[in-house]
């Protein structure tokens, strides 16, 4: 073990010894509470299972409390001037800097995630709350629509309290990345972070305690998605729904949410292309398709899982891969040269190293990895970096979603070609699209069914830009005013010139 590596573990152990000596709780109203329920479940690390601490089980009538919070704080946060409201989040943005190795440290332990990718995740959750900060001004803009003898005017209001349900992959930046617009356009929060990685969703809480934001506006619910996030779908008082997660859980919030009719945006999960042409830069392209899908242990929804690389270049582009693919360095996350990290549960961990034997079943070769490092690295979630070749579209490597370090190769000749190949599947979140003629890449760019295409780029982040996916990857799109359309209800008022006749009935 490196010297590096044991300074990080005990700094991380200081952070984390609260969360082993006192029960993981909720926040409601301002208050830090158990709850109602005297039941917990125990929080382990990947990094060697080891015990992080108990964590309280919510219940139903824990969320109807937090809930009921976040009615009573709806109409005094909405009526807050967004310019207060802008104080109060970058406040809450230089709490979150202030946390900054915190929150990296406890995150890489509680998810597993390396920490060289978590050392960003406080400064882009503050980042988050910045953007949408500087916005909160303007949330409540609409548009002047005229007609010759009509002026409409359109205004838009926070639709009241919502719930922001969030997944275990990158769960402190994705929790950033709904919460802040929410609080931004004037609504309050019911959060519900992942049972399998739900320690940063109380710093953040913590965070915004110290930022001062008023009681009620932002609650915090600890438990299971089956009973908190059900309840909380369910309950009258939430307006809207934010989720990010797997499909199935989109589909189970569809049906949970029909009866009070509110309004939902389901960011799920993905098998995104990366198509690689002959005439791709190639080693950018390498690059590329490297991090995409290995970086953050490929437990990411933008992850390019699916290579579909060209003929003319496959022999040389697929040996130079096998080389960077072997060379990636498995670790615990908190060393800082570790690459790929522990996959975040033994649940999990069964389910990627399912796919080594289905992947051979199928007929496809693995070239690379296919193994536990178990042996090697102990007890933690670790496997190998794995690359499947001589793959095909329709096996269940290249339709699945693995959702772990493991890509899946497969040759395509022409244009057409990989277009079906890259729509012929269930999901369209991202594509990445690699070649140097620009109208390959704009046609392309147009046929591929995908919420968000990169051309000759990794996944670059734009906040202004939308984000979300189409079919079953999702339903709805936010970042910049698309975030705002989906927290607020747009009003159409509509104003006579006194010109026009009025219809005149009965007289
Ligand atoms: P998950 O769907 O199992 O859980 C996500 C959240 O939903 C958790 O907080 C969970 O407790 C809750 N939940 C589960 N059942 C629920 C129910 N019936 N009602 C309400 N809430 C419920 O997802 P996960 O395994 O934590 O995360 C991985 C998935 O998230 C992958 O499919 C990945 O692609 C997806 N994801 C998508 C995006 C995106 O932007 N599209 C981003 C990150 C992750």
């Amino acid at each position: 073990m490196s010297e590096q590596l044991q300074q990080n573990i005990a700094t991380a152990q200081g952070y984390l010894a609260r969360f082993k000596e006192r029960t993981l709780g909720h926040y409601i109203n301002g208050e830090w509470t158990l709850g109602s329920e005297d039941q917990t479940f125990e929080n382990t690390t990947p990094t060697d299972q080891s015990v992080l601490g108990n964590v309280v089980q919510g219940s139903v009538a824990d969320v109807d409390a937090a809930c009921a919070a976040a009615h009573a704080a709806a109409d005094g946060w909405a009526a807050m001037s967004g310019a207060a409201r802008k104080k109060i989040l970058h406040k809450l943005g230089d709490e979150l800097e202030k946390r900054a190795e915190e929150i990296a440290m406890v995150e890489s332990m509680d998810c597993g995630q390396p920490l060289r990718f978590m050392r960003q995740a406080a400064i882009r959750g503050a980042a988050n709350f910045r953007f949408f900060a500087d916005k909160a001004p303007e949330a409540r803009n609409g548009l002047s629509l005229h007609q010759d003898q009509h002026t409409n005017y359109t205004v838009r209001n926070p639709i009241g309290p919502v719930a922001v349900i969030t997944p275990w992959n990158t769960p402190f930046m994705l929790s950033t990345w709904k919460i802040a617009p929410a609080l931004a356009a004037g609504c309050t929060v019911v959060h519900k972070p992942a049972e399998l990685s739900p320690l940063t969703a109380t710093v953040l809480a913590e965070c915004a305690e110290a930022a001062g934001l008023p009681k009620g506006v932002w609650n915090m619910v600890n438990g299971f998605g089956s009973i908190v996030g059900k309840a909380l779908t369910e309950n009258p008082k939430i307006k809207a729904v934010a989720l990010v997660g797997d499909s199935a859980t989109g589909k189970k919030i569809q049906a949970q949410t029909a009866n009070t009719l509110k309004r939902l945006h389901l960011e799920l999960g993905g098998k995104n292309p990366v198509i690689v042409f002959d005439d791709a830069d190639f080693e950018r392209a390498l690059d590329a398709v490297v991090f995409m899908i290995y970086s953050l242990n490929g437990q990411r929804c933008t992850s390019s899982s699916r290579l579909l690389v060209q003929s003319g270049i496959k022999d040389k582009f697929l040996s130079a891969l096998k080389v960077r693919v072997a060379n990636l360095k498995v670790g615990h996350s908190l060393d800082p040269a570790t690459e790929v990290g522990p996959l975040v549960h033994t649940g999990h961990y069964d389910k990627v190293t399912s796919y080594f034997d289905i992947a051979k079943q199928e007929g496809a070769r693995v070239a690379v990895g296919g193994v536990s490092l178990r042996d090697e690295l102990g007890p933690g979630n670790y496997v190998s970096p794995t690359l499947f070749v001589e793959a095909a579209n329709s096996m269940r490597i290249a339709q699945e979603e693995i959702f772990g370090p493991v890509l899946t190769a497969i040759e395509f000749e022409t244009e057409e070609q990989a277009i079906a190949l890259a729509n012929d599947t269930i999901y369209g979140l991202a594509g990445y699209i690699w070649t140097s003629n620009t109208g390959c890449a704009m046609r392309m760019a147009d046929k591929v069914e995908a919420g968000m295409l990169w051309v000759n780029s990794e996944n670059n982040r734009n906040l202004p830009s939308p984000f979300g996916g189409v079919k079953m990857s999702g339903i709805g799109r936010d970042g910049g005013d698309w975030s705002f359309d989906f927290y607020m209800e747009t009003k159409n008022v509509c104003i006579a010139h006194d010109l026009h006749s009025v219809p005149v009935l009965g007289r």
